[in-house]
């Protein structure tokens, strides 16, 4: 994909819409309990996109402090969870389930494969997997 593209998504009831530019850093699932937890489901998928690439309209979410800087942020009408920041991160955290349409984003990483359900099958797009949380600074995985 050359052409600049753009991608839109949002919360379940509509309120709360974004639009991302390009293409992610890096698009990942995580079996944490954090991430099961915010999501209700086995594992949290997202994409993570510079910040400057991400613009936000409609309704202004809610936000939960998780930890110090930790943000998550949620439609304060339906509650869906939309997408995740850290306080002075120049990164965003989209959720990939809040994006309108299917297959525009396949995660090549998971982290902490130590939670991961012993059902769920190898996912064929995945090429790194982490014990835990990621090891070192790099924006980008595979
Ligand atoms: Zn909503
Ligand atoms: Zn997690």
């Amino acid at each position: 994909m050359s052409e600049p593209s753009s991608n839109t998504g949002g919360c379940v009831c509509g309120a709360v819409r974004f639009t991302a530019w390009g293409q992610p850093y890096r698009t990942g699932l995580c079996h944490c309990f954090d991430c099961r937890k915010k999501h209700g489901a086995p594992f949290g998928s997202f994409a993570i996109f510079p910040a400057d690439r991400v613009t936000f309209s409609g309704e202004e979410p809610g936000v939960y402090a998780r930890s110090a800087a930790g943000r998550h942020y949620f439609c304060r009408n339906c509650g869906s969870p939309v997408f995740g920041r850290d306080e002075g991160s120049d990164e965003v955290e989209l959720f990939t389930g809040a994006f309108d349409e299917v297959d525009r984003f396949a995660p090549t990483y998971e982290l902490w494969i130590c939670r991961r359900e012993g059902w769920l099958p190898e996912i064929p797009s995945v090429v790194r997997r982490y014990e835990r949380d990621r090891a070192g600074p790099q924006r980008t995985e595979p």
